[in-house]
């Protein structure tokens, strides 16, 4: 199976040990989603489509994919620019972010419907998010939902995490309908209910289910935090615990790791149930260390079981 993520990377700028002194990551929510998908399932063909600009930054964060197994023959070039950045300060413990990413290249990642169309037919599974929609202009956000239509008639597996981040978007009913637009080209969607309930007005998880069933989503798995997981699967629902943790650390990351988990076990086939099981132990792994990127020991995460083979 091979998984094509649609989005943006950043590079990261996190306090370091030393006072004043700063660490230089790279990280951005699908392409967190690749990277521990490529950690977990090193066999996989996992591919990064976004644009990049031609500074020095720009070619670092193209080593950072090929440094972690992820394919970057879909990165387009955007000469002249460069690649967003965000910057991490710590406050009596607390984190908070700047961002400096409105003319980050990969707001052009949809300027070419051809490189788009190309790179959806060379894979089985595409994953993209409300957050690359929302640096979208609106016209490369039609190219992007197009394509993904397209695809899907096709025969290809879309997953959609809404990521609700009104920051990005020029008004909450522009955000609230575009990604409804995207959920209604997804098989696959990944919301987080916390977020739901507070732009959609979602009373409760089960409701949050229903509005993305009704977007026709094939596939609906609710996170919530360290509270139950609410999926539906074709015409099956149900709920699932999250295993309770001693302590958590950093919560950065827990639903793009989670997603990974899950896109994991739909790309081996395996039961809604099992992603569900790996999703929690992968997002419960890195929420106990620090930052979006945690190091993982991939032999802890393989494949649980298969669909018609209870043996396996
Ligand atoms: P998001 O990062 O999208 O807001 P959530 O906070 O809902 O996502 O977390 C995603 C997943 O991470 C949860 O479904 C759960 O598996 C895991 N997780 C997050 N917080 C905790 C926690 N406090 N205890 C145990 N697991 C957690």
């Amino acid at each position: 199976m091979r998984v094509l993520a649609i989005g943006e990377c950043m590079a990261e700028l996190a306090p370091a040990a030393e006072l004043d002194d700063y660490h230089l990551g790279f990280a951005g929510d699908t392409f967190n989603t690749a990277w521990y998908l490529a950690q977990i399932r090193p066999d996989m063909d996992v591919s990064f489509f976004t644009a990049v600009g031609t500074d020095p930054l720009s070619y670092q964060m193209r080593e950072a994919f090929a440094t972690s197994g992820i394919d970057s023959s879909y990165v387009l070039t955007v000469p002249d620019s460069t690649v967003g950045l965000y910057m991490i300060s710590l406050e009596n413990g607390e984190r908070s972010f700047s961002y400096w990413r409105a003319q980050s290249a990969a707001r052009q990642l949809a300027t070419d419907p051809q490189l788009l169309a190309r790179a959806m037919t060379e894979v089985d599974l595409i994953y993209f998010s409300g957050i690359t929609l929302a640096i979208l202009d609106v016209t490369s956000r039609e190219i992007l939902l197009d394509a993904l239509r397209v695809a899907r008639a096709s025969g290809k597996v879309i997953a959609f995490d809404p990521n609700l981040r009104p920051r990005l978007w020029s008004g909450t009913s522009e955000m609230t309908a575009t990604i409804m637009q995207g959920a209604a080209v997804s098989d696959i969607a990944l919301p987080s209910f916390e977020d739901e309930a507070e732009w959609f007005g979602d009373s409760d998880p089960i409701a949050t289910v229903s509005r993305y069933a009704l977007a026709r989503a094939t596939t609906i798995v609710v996170k919530n935090g360290a509270d139950a997981v609410h999926f539906r699967h074709g015409d099956m629902s149900g709920v699932m615990p999250v295993p309770p943790l001693n302590r958590v650390i950093d919560t950065t990351a827990a639903g793009d790791s989670f997603n990974a988990g899950i896109l994991a076990g739909i790309a081996e086939n395996a039961p809604l149930n099992d992603s569900i099981t790996l999703a929690c132990r992968l997002a419960g792994a890195v929420v106990q260390g620090k930052g979006a990127l945690v190091p993982i020991d991939p032999t802890l995460f393989e494949a649980v079981s298969v669909k018609g083979n209870e043996n396996a």
